[in-house]
């Protein structure tokens, strides 16, 4: 077993130990300062020296069975009896410490709203960290929570005390949920300046010496989860502060492209929605009065005894509305740009659909649709207008 530093002084980052073992690019040592990977904190990284070499350690692991902390490292290792010099990654670490503690303070400040708001699983593995908490917490609840630890800090700073207590003694102390070890309990402690505990929880994780580290602690939002869970995703202190003001950037860049504020760009946003849907309703209404009057222009075409008019289209999106105002008694047959077609039919002699088939039968191409409106792709569009004229002669012999 290790002798796990990190457990008896959280912001102690460099030390001195021996190698005990080496194995799979792995290196175990008597003593570490190095959190391995636990309770949703990652493992920590950093740098191994001894005389005449170093390695970096990408992650710690703990083996369970034997309590044995591997660094996983890389190159060539020392030997077994190697005295060597640790230095966890400071900023990751301190990251990691700030993400772990608003946890705990963020899952107290739900708890003190609502005994029903227990911790069914938390991930401080990302900036974004969650809490997943049961008794859904309404939005009302989340703000009250994220309000309450604002408050709380922001009269006096909390101080981290983690002493180890035997399992006889839990009783004495107000536990936020049950341990999940048994024997010799680790507490993680926030004590006001009057000694009054805000949090009490059983925790081997590392955390900040003084709460106020934590600030701010913010809720980014919540999602439902599996289990009838809700989780809350949460950023905390540097981490937070960060992330916010890049959000605050980008939202007056935003702000400024439409000549807003940050404070009135929902409005703006809003009438900017308004203004769109206002001018595509009218775009419709132009594209349909367009299209009949391009339809308008093209002058009728006798064949075989009925009025036929062929447009020829620039735009295929004018498709549509050239053949749905098809007069009564008359047939429009168009083709746009890139093959686009259809036909209009205001006779029951003629349907569109039939003289579509048959003249995508001949052009090639894919389509469909009713005895009034028909439309679709012609592979061939040179051949299309001819097509239709050639199956309305065959429609009407054959009548
Ligand atoms: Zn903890």
């Amino acid at each position: 077993m290790t002798r796990p530093l990190y457990a008896e002084d959280s912001t102690r980052l460099t030390f001195s130990a021996t190698v005990v073992d080496v194995r799979n690019g792995a290196l175990a040592l008597d003593a570490t300062a190095f959190y391995p990977e636990g309770g949703g904190q990652n493992g920590d990284a950093g740098v191994l020296r001894w005389s005449g070499g170093e390695t970096r350690v990408r992650d710690t692991q703990r083996d369970k069975a034997s309590g044995v902390i591997w660094h996983e490292a890389e190159g060539d290792l020392p030997p077994v009896g190697t005295p060597v010099r640790g230095e966890v990654d400071a900023a990751r670490r301190w990251r990691h410490m700030a993400r772990h503690s608003a946890e705990h303070l963020l899952a107290q400040a739900f708890f003190r709203l609502n005994p029903a708001f227990r911790v069914a699983a938390v991930s401080m593995r990302s900036a974004e960290s969650t809490i997943d908490l049961e008794g859904n917490p309404t939005e009302a609840d989340v703000l009250a929570a994220e309000t309450l630890l604002r408050e709380t800090l922001a009269r006096g700073d909390l101080t981290l005390e983690t002493p180890v207590v035997p399992e006889t003694e839990l009783h004495r102390y107000r536990l936020r949920r049950e341990p999940k070890v048994r024997g010799a309990v680790r507490l993680v402690i926030f004590r006001d300046a009057a000694g009054i505990p805000f949090d009490v929880s059983a925790c081997g994780g590392t955390h900040v010496p003084r709460a106020s580290l934590v600030a701010p602690v913010v809720v980014l939002r919540t999602e439902r989860i599996r289990g009838g869970l809700t989780r809350v995703v949460f950023m905390a202190g540097e981490e937070a502060g960060a992330y916010l003001a890049g959000v605050y950037r980008s939202a007056r860049a935003l702000a400024q492209r439409f000549s807003s504020s940050v404070a009135d760009l929902p409005a703006r946003v809003e009438t900017l929605v308004a203004e769109r849907d206002a001018l595509k309703a009218e775009d419709l209404r132009l594209r349909a009065r367009l299209a009949q009057a391009l339809a308008e222009a093209v002058r009728p075409e006798l064949v075989a005894g009925v009025p036929v008019r062929f447009l020829r289209l620039d735009d295929p999106a004018l498709l549509p509305g050239a053949l749905a105002a098809t007069p009564e008694g008359e047939v429009r047959v168009a083709l746009a740009v890139g093959g686009r077609c259809g036909i209009g039919s205001r006779r029951v002699d003629c349907p569109a659909s039939a003289l579509l088939d048959a003249a995508l039968r001949v052009t090639g191409g894919r389509g469909g649709g009713r005895a009034a409106l028909a439309q679709g792709n012609t592979a061939d569009p040179e051949q299309f207008l001819q097509a239709v004229r050639a199956a309305l002669l065959g429609t009407r012999l054959l009548a």
